[in-house]
């Protein structure tokens, strides 16, 4: 079977990779369980300074991974070496901190001694997506190697030009053989792969639909799964914010990566007293964002990465205008290409409302009061993250349990960092990935006790 990566700014052949055959998966998983038994011996010592070294790969070769990233999915130049540089940082973050993350933890109990320890499980099969096709990767990566597991990678069929480079970073840094693999296949062969008995755990990173098919097969199989799914964010606005500085925040949040973010503000509702203000402002700002070739270094808005998706955007834009929503501002499609797009007084029953948008399409959402805010946030299947603007931060602080989220930003937009948990609740997903939690998912936390 052979696989094409597309550039979708101007349709041109980027690779083509062959397919493994079964024979070629089988000799794969074979050298995954070979590689576990001697890796998970390495110091951790040895191995934080291996993925430390995976860091610096990343920060030598930036240009030539951010260049791979943006023809094989659109991404303007400057976002994809800001993702290179990411990926790099959160290799250092485990190097640096894995130490501490798996010490032993004494327990006082009535033992002698009693603590529990971190130990790796085997091979972690990570099935990730095209939209952040370095970080999704590196985000699972990082904390699992240098763990002491083995990792197994069946990216987005879109984008295994990217794939293959990720796993040109732990070759070069030096990994042993059979650590990091990555694997040039359908997504049919999820079943085979998660029933092997090397693979302990599947991460995926991708939509609701992959998220239970590959759920439900390690469920079946006994095996635990972490998942990042979709999100539809709100990005609250009370009457005391500072428009002006909001507006800025407001345009990263929803447009970066031509809006193909999960975290990415979906929803902005505002209160009714700046509802005008913000919405005039901030379609504005979008008529200035510049489109064109994302290979510009000024380029803000690519193309999106295949045209199917730009075709589903447009279906919930008409749809939504169909229903009663203002067209402010975009609305045409071509090929991959989606203008960016301003609806206004959105309303729940509307695809731009209750579906993800994965886009450049921004909804505008009147909210009656504070409380009226936080209960349309509250009316979605997902629950990534929320942002709240305003100036009274106290006020802010104490709703924070309004929201069902996993992630709660005041001033800012919902973002991931190496340094904190991240992961949603609802039909985004379970389990957190980055910090000490994202370590601890793919560890066998082992009691020890002595009488
Ligand atoms: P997708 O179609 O679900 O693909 C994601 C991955 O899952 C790909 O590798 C895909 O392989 C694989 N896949 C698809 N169907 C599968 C199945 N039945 N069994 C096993 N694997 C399967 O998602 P996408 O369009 O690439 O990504 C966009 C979605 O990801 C959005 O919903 C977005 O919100 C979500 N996302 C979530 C996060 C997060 O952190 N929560 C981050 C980024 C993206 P093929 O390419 O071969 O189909």
């Amino acid at each position: 079977m052979e696989f094409k990566s597309i550039n979708p700014y101007n349709g041109e052949e980027v690779g083509t990779y062959t397919g493994l055959s079964d024979t070629a998966l089988d000799a794969k998983l074979k050298l995954a369980k070979e590689a576990f038994t001697k890796w998970k011996k390495v110091p951790l010592e040895e191995r934080a300074k291996l993925m430390s070294k995976a860091g610096e790969v990343l920060k030598e070769n930036v240009e030539k991974y951010a260049k791979m990233i943006t023809l094989e999915m659109g991404k303007p130049i400057s976002e994809s070496r800001g993702e290179v540089n990411k990926c790099a940082w959160v290799c250092e973050y485990y190097a640096e901190n894995a130490q501490e993350f798996l010490k032993d933890e004494v327990i006082e109990t009535d033992a002698q001694k009693s603590f529990v320890r971190h130990d790796p499980i085997g091979a972690v099969f990570a099935v990730m997506p095209w939209n952040f096709p370095f970080w999704q990767v590196f985000r699972f990566a990082a904390p699992t190697l240098t763990a002491g597991n083995v990792g197994l990678l069946k990216h987005a069929a879109n984008v295994f030009g990217s794939a293959e480079m990720i796993e040109e970073v732990f070759t070069k840094a030096g990994f042993p053989e059979g650590v990091f693999q990555n694997l040039i296949i359908h997504h049919d062969k999820t079943d085979k792969i998660v029933k092997d008995d090397i693979v302990k755990a599947i991460t995926l990173t991708g939509s609701g639909r992959a998220g239970s098919a590959v759920a439900e097969i390690a469920g079946r199989n006994l095996k635990k799964s972490l998942l990042e799914l979709g999100g539809s964010n709100a990005f609250i606005v009370w009457e005391d914010a500072d428009i002006d500085k909001v507006v800025k925040t407001a345009i990263t949040a929803r447009m970066m990566n031509c809006g193909q973010s999960c975290i990415a503000a979906k929803r902005f509702i505002l209160l009714e007293g700046i509802y005008d203000e913000f919405v005039e402002k901030f379609t504005v700002s979008v008529k200035d964002l510049k489109d064109g070739d994302p290979l510009n270094e000024d380029t803000k808005i690519g193309p999106m990465a295949r045209k199917d998706l730009a075709d589903e955007l447009n279906r919930q834009v008409n749809e939504s205008v169909a229903l009663g929503a203002e067209l402010l501002h975009g609305g045409n499609q071509k090929e991959c290409y989606h203008e960016p797009t301003v609806l206004g007084n959105v309303t729940p029953e509307m695809p731009a409302f209750k579906e993800e948008t994965f886009g450049p399409l921004a909804t505008m959402i009147k909210a009656k009061s504070i409380e009226h805010a936080f209960e349309l946030s509250e009316q979605s299947d997902f629950g990534l993250g929320v942002t709240v603007c305003t100036e009274d931060i106290e006020k802010a602080l104490s709703m924070a349990g309004e929201v069902s989220d996993g992630a709660y930003f005041v001033n800012e937009l919902v973002k991931s960092d190496p340094r904190l948990p991240f992961g949603g609740t609802k039909n985004s997903g379970f389990g957190r990935e980055l910090a000490k939690d994202g370590m601890m998912e793919f560890v066998n936390r082992k009691t020890v006790y002595v009488k």
